[in-house]
């Protein structure tokens, strides 16, 4: 077989996304905003927002991102989930109708400062728990107050939740209480991630944030999305470009990690960690050939990694390989290795083309 190209690629299947937020339209009655920050989580701005037309919002962590999110669609909202850092980035938010979270005191001073022509969706941050972004409840109700004297501020209210993936934990149940006070307030409220939305903690009416469960992935350590019905979007593929067999005693890679007990018959995949494969130091890893099972022999390096093709005499170089995709869900990776799955499909790098199927 010619092998024609080295082939590291990540196929992006787009009528997932649709079908993914249509899984979270059933979950919860209130607005969806998509959140597609780190160029929509590894999976490239322009291949994903197309999908998500139905959204009512999208979120971003930069100004740059809401920029390049702002080319590929005019109407919806953005929200800056870190809100603006200085008066030029506080202009360009004004000129392209971003909305903005406020979480500090110079920010509030900025938007305060604003001359009452120009209006503005604001999302002041309330710490709750996660000890990050925000301010305390209390600092909170102060600042609403100073903030509602300013028609042209609509003002909002987020909060973050630091364990939605542990309903019962305590922290969990006290956060839920500030958010009941929250939304007692009669202002518009955000408060759910994906893990929030999945665990039922979320509350009807409010604007969730949805993130990873959009790609397909499930946040839930122990779990994949396929548990809850979602489909990943995306798969992580490239091909086998060279096939030898090894004699018995013989290292794979650097550092010998993997030594051959017997002849071997073995295969290098053109993908490694500069690609976005991540490079582990122990862990049993596999990858999916022609409808089987591959174990990943010995260290991950920076252009391939080596594949065990005992079992399988049949499969040739130019053979497709899958990293990680539906039959290989990326959360079992994360797992394996100690990670979280965002790491891993926002990771991808340059180098790895992407191909979109509608
Ligand atoms: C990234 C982010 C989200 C989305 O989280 P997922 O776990 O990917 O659903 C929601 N809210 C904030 C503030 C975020 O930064």
């Amino acid at each position: 077989m010619n092998v024609r190209e080295r082939g590291a690629k990540a196929v992006l299947k787009q009528a997932n996304l649709t079908y993914n937020l249509n899984q979270f339209r059933k979950l919860h009655p209130g607005p969806i905003t998509a959140v597609v920050k780190a160029d929509a989580y590894g999976h490239g701005l322009e291949h994903v927002i197309p999908a998500l037309n139905s959204v009512d919002a999208f979120a971003v962590a930069t100004i740059e991102e809401a920029l390049e999110l702002r080319a590929l669609t005019s109407k919806h909202r953005i929200i800056l989930l870190e809100g603006v850092f200085n008066d030029e980035e506080l202009a360009v938010a004004l000129t392209q109708q971003f909305d903005l979270v406020v979480h500090q005191e110079y920010q509030i001073a900025m938007v305060m400062a604003l001359p009452d022509t120009k209006s503005l969706n604001v999302w002041l941050k309330v710490d709750t728990g996660m000890g990050r972004l925000g301010f305390t409840p209390s600092q909170a109700k102060h600042h609403i107050k100073r903030m509602m004297t300013r028609a042209q501020l609509s003002l909002h209210l987020m909060s973050h939740m630091a364990q939605s993936d542990q309903p019962l934990a305590i922290q969990t149940q006290q956060q839920q209480k500030h958010n009941e006070w929250i939304k007692s307030l009669g202002l518009p409220y955000s408060f759910s991630n994906t893990a929030a939305v999945l665990n039922r903690l979320s509350d009807a009416n409010e604007w969730v944030r949805i993130g990873i469960g959009l790609f397909g992935v499930s946040p839930l350590v122990g779990t994949s999305g396929q548990d809850f019905g979602l489909k990943p979007v995306m798969q992580l593929q490239s091909k086998i470009i060279a096939t030898k067999v090894v004699d018995k005693g013989c290292g794979i890679g650097y550092g010998a990690q993997y030594v051959t007990t017997r002849e071997q018959r073995i295969g290098v995949v053109g993908i490694g960690y500069a690609d976005g494969y991540p490079w582990f130091k122990k862990a049993s890893l596999q990858a999916r050939i022609a409808g089987h099972y591959c174990d990943v022999l010995g260290r991950v390096s920076m252009d391939m990694l080596v594949v065990d093709l005992s079992e399988v005499p049949e499969i040739e170089a130019g053979e497709d390989v899958v990293l990680w995709g539906e039959e290989l869900p990326v959360e079992n990776l994360a797992m394996a290795l100690d990670m979280i799955p965002y790491v891993l499909i926002c990771g991808i790098s340059k180098r790895v083309k992407y191909r979109v199927n509608q």
